[in-house]
């Protein structure tokens, strides 16, 4: 029998730094000795006083469904956090609690768009944005960036992007896979112009945690004359290590969380409801934890900047957020390793995986192929053993 199957799904590839970090965990498995780059997650476990809160919930039977919204108790420890943190008030009524940042972005999504409205995303951008427009009907609009520019779009081209069809403009700060942290200044122009036509603006702050050198992280949604137009998102994920946990959450007008609601109340219903009250301790609880894995990654981040500007015929800037390092690999590009011709960034990535057992992401999967993405959230060891494989490959 011919199964005929659904066109739109058909048409999804699927996640790039997935399928990777688990090809990567999976050889490992089988004895290789892969070193990985590719996973965008912590390394370290989730904080003890987070963990012994979700074995209690357990143990006291706080184990039902909960309202498919989320638990009033942790929307307020969001709100607490928001404002505290990011300078935004809201109420519990504005807040909508996912399996993830990432199904929020789905329902996000789902609650602002038409069929064929545009998007507009930034290269280099996350894998998922893309795919994650087109599940909910939308159309995604690319603007290219240049490292020279730290990977950010001027407000001309912004502008020149925008059709009668624009619904939409994700902003990720600090940026995946580029690190790239905008200024409140920046965020501020393209506030104004998603105000001028009457865009919403998909503001994804996973990293906010995760910043380094003295930057700052802004929220755009703290300036009143940008709130309700901006969907925060948001999670757990990165700041507790809470990655396998999946809970994230968007703070938005209160019409945009009632129709996410309804939504997710016939997909998902609620949130793990023992990750919920774990989310409860992460927020209200002790937060040195963040600290202790922030300074971390910043040495590592030093290091491996380094590392890679060490090797000829590759270079990269310091990122200033996030645990990701862009690696430019233009001057690979046309050459052979080990007699394999190296035409794009895919070619390269598995050159580093056959030839050095190195796992990276190629810069094709954040729509931009002169880069691989190179991750630090892993040991110190694997960073230094990992980069010098490369070196010896690369040098060769
Ligand atoms: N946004 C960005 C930019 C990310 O890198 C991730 C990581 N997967 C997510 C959203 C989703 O995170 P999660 O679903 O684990 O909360
Ligand atoms: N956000 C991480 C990454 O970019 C995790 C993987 C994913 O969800 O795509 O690698």
């Amino acid at each position: 029998m011919k199964l005929k199957l659904s066109e739109k799904l058909s048409s999804i590839n699927p996640s790039v730094t997935l399928t990777i970090s688990s090809k990567a965990k999976e050889l490992k498995a089988n004895g290789v000795d892969v070193i990985s780059f590719a996973p965008g997650e912590p390394d370290f476990n989730t904080p003890v006083n987070i963990q012994d809160e979700a074995i209690s919930s357990i143990r006291e039977g706080k184990i039902k469904y909960t309202a498919a919204s989320g638990l009033l108790e942790l929307k307020k420890a969001i709100c607490n956090k928001l404002e505290k943190d990011n300078n935004i008030k809201y109420e519990p009524k504005n807040i909508l609690i996912s399996n993830g940042a990432k199904q929020c972005l789905y329902n996000s999504l789902c609650a602002i768009l038409n069929e064929g409205d545009e998007v507009i995303v930034v290269a280099p951008y996350w894998v998922s944005y893309y795919e994650l427009i087109m599940l909910a009907g939308g159309k995604p609009v690319i603007i290219e960036t240049k490292e020279e520019d730290d990977f950010k779009p001027t407000v001309e081209i912004l502008k020149k992007t925008i059709t009668n069809k624009t619904k939409a403009m994700i902003i990720n700060t600090p940026n995946n896979p580029t690190g790239t942290v905008y200024s409140k200044e920046e965020l501020i122009a393209l506030g104004d112009i998603a105000i001028e036509n009457d865009m919403f603006i998909v503001a994804d702050e996973i990293y906010e945690k995760l910043i380094y050198d003295g930057a700052k992280h802004f929220s755009i949604a703290s300036i009143d004359k940008y709130k309700d137009n901006t969907l925060v998102i948001n999670g757990m994920s990165k700041a507790y290590s809470m990655t396998g946990w999946r809970l994230g959450y968007v703070a938005a007008h209160e019409d945009i969380i009632k129709l996410i609601n309804n939504f997710q109340s016939h997909t998902t219903s609620n949130a793990c409801t023992i990750s919920q009250y774990a989310s409860i301790e992460a927020l209200n609880g002790d937060q040195s934890k963040i600290e202790e894995m922030r300074k971390a990654f910043d040495e590592r981040r030093k290091y491996m900047v380094d590392a890679i500007n060490d090797i000829k015929g590759l270079s990269c800037r310091k990122p200033l957020g996030a645990f990701y390092v862009m690696v430019n690999i233009k001057d690979m590009k046309g050459t052979s390793i080990r007699g394999k011709k190296i035409e794009s960034s895919l070619d390269f990535c598995n050159v580093l995986l056959d030839e050095a057992k190195v796992a990276t992401i190629p810069g094709s999967a954040f729509g931009t192929d002169d880069y691989i993405r190179m991750s630090y959230a892993t040991s110190y060891d694997n960073i230094k053993n990992g980069i010098q494989r490369i070196k010896e490959l690369v040098e060769e």
